[in-house]
């Protein structure tokens, strides 16, 4: 698949990527097949992975404890590119990645290490460097309007989210009447693949973007016709933390003696709400702040201890709603199975104004393409983006003055055309 690839040399059939498969994940796209000495780990009639009903999170590359499941990589790609001189390279970093990088190269995890990583990449070569919690305001903004417009209107809800595109398979694939209920914004990720290709298409040179990523569905995401214009993806590869680990030290940059650097101009700012989107909660929490009629700080901590964090499957919060005379009634699930749990409780009449449906458990600081960690260790990467959240001086998305600029300017007129998609086919071309 565009994700995942395996050698059947490794496995020693130890049946943990089944259990994440169809425990975890409740998608049962792969299980042993054959008996004895035959016995094998495959998908249904052995079809090509990208056929079955594999939703690309990459949990089972996650489980493996022998490398027979990988992530497909796409290094050799980027370093190509980089070498290019009529290429202009654009990286966009995830949230997640940097509270998952430092373990790797002996320093502190919990430390956010993006000002290393951005150092990192630019003595790689890339060109420009941005961050993508700054496409993540944009989401916050176009996501917030979203759940306020239907909630006057009263139609489509709950609203489901749209950043996780493993989620996004997993409705298409079970339960596509509820695809109208997805929110229609694009996956920060996308939104800021737009906004760049579109800055930057007269510099005069090839535009590759590069998103590094936490995550493997990502790469199925980037390859969907609906991101791409005349055949020209916005987002060009994805890279997974674990990829740029290696490039890193395929490079033979020392990590730990790197001075931190700060991203690029024009797109500089992000605010703290864009940065918590890396974890279960974060985008939730995000919207809320977007949404609440009282700005002062007082909001922001009813809003954390409102039950939107910690690392629960399922967590539901009430908060008040325009000028407290109705309630928001949300759920965040994390997890396939919690997701489907969930949802049979919403088609059985339970009702939501708004949830939230990250695939990887715990989110995106669990996505498959960051380094193996411990359940603490994945504690201990939320903690690092709500610290990063806390030394933002700007901690809502509406605060961002790159925002005003952009919906005055490059987005004007185009905000359907560049931030938002609509889901109903499918159709994704192998690279
Ligand atoms: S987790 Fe890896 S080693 Fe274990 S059965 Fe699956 S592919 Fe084989
Ligand atoms: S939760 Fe995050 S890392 Fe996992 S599949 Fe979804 S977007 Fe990717």
């Amino acid at each position: 698949s565009l994700c995942i690839t395996r050698d059947r040399n490794k496995c020693i059939l130890c049946g943990d990527c089944v259990r994440m498969c169809w425990e975890v994940q409740n998608v049962g796209a792969i299980d042993f097949a054959y008996r004895g000495s035959k016995m094998s780990i495959s998908t249904i009639f052995a079809q090509p992975i990208a056929e079955s009903d594999c939703i690309g999170c990459g949990q089972c590359s996650a489980v493996c404890p022998t490398g027979a499941i990988v992530v497909k990589s796409d290094r050799d790609r980027v370093w190509r590119e980089l070498n290019d001189q009529n290429s202009k390279v654009i990286a966009q970093i995830a949230p997640a990645v940097r509270v998952a990088v430092n373990r790797e190269f002996g320093l502190a995890e919990k430390e956010n290490a993006m000002g290393r990583i951005v150092a990192a990449l630019r003595r790689m070569g890339f060109d420009s460097i941005f961050d993508t919690s700054t496409g993540a305001d944009l989401t916050v903004l176009e996501e917030a309007a979203e759940l306020e417009k239907r909630l006057d209107q009263g139609e489509n809800l709950p609203l489901f989210t749209s950043c996780c595109p493993a989620w996004i398979n997993y409705c298409e694939k079970n339960y596509p009447e509820l695809l109208s209920h997805i929110s229609t914004c694009r996956s920060p990720m996308q939104m800021f693949g737009s906004v760049i290709k579109e800055q930057f298409k007269t510099s005069g040179k090839k535009i590759v973007h590069v998103a590094v990523m936490p995550c493997t569905a990502k790469k199925f995401e980037a390859a969907r016709d609906e991101f791409k214009i005349d055949g020209v993806p916005m987002v060009d590869y994805v890279i997974t933390t674990q990829e740029l680990i290696r490039m890193i030290k395929e490079a033979g940059i020392v990590f730990g003696d790197l001075e931190p650097e700060a991203v690029d101009m024009p797109f500089g700012s992000m605010t703290g709400a864009g940065v918590i989107f890396g974890v279960t909660g974060g985008v939730t929490e995000a919207v809320i702040r977007r949404i609440a009629m009282d700005k002062t700080p007082g909001t922001l901590s009813s809003i954390a201890f409102s039950g939107v964090r910690g690392m629960d499957g399922i967590k539901e919060a009430t908060v008040p709603y325009g000028n407290g005379e109705r309630e928001l009634k949300i759920a965040i699930v994390s997890g396939l199975k919690n997701a489907d749990d969930l949802l049979q409780r919403i088609t059985a009449g339970k009702h939501y104004d708004f949830v939230e449906v990250m695939a990887c458990p715990g989110g995106c600081i669990s996505g498959a393409g960051q380094p193996f960690t411990t359940l603490k260790g994945k504690e201990n990467r939320g903690k690092g983006l709500y610290s990063a959240d806390k030394l933002c001086s700007v901690k809502r998305s509406e605060e961002n003055s790159l925002m005003m600029s952009l919906y005055k300017g490059l987005l004007k007129g185009r905000i359907h055309e560049l931030l938002h998609v609509d889901y109903q086919g499918r159709k994704v071309e192998e690279k």
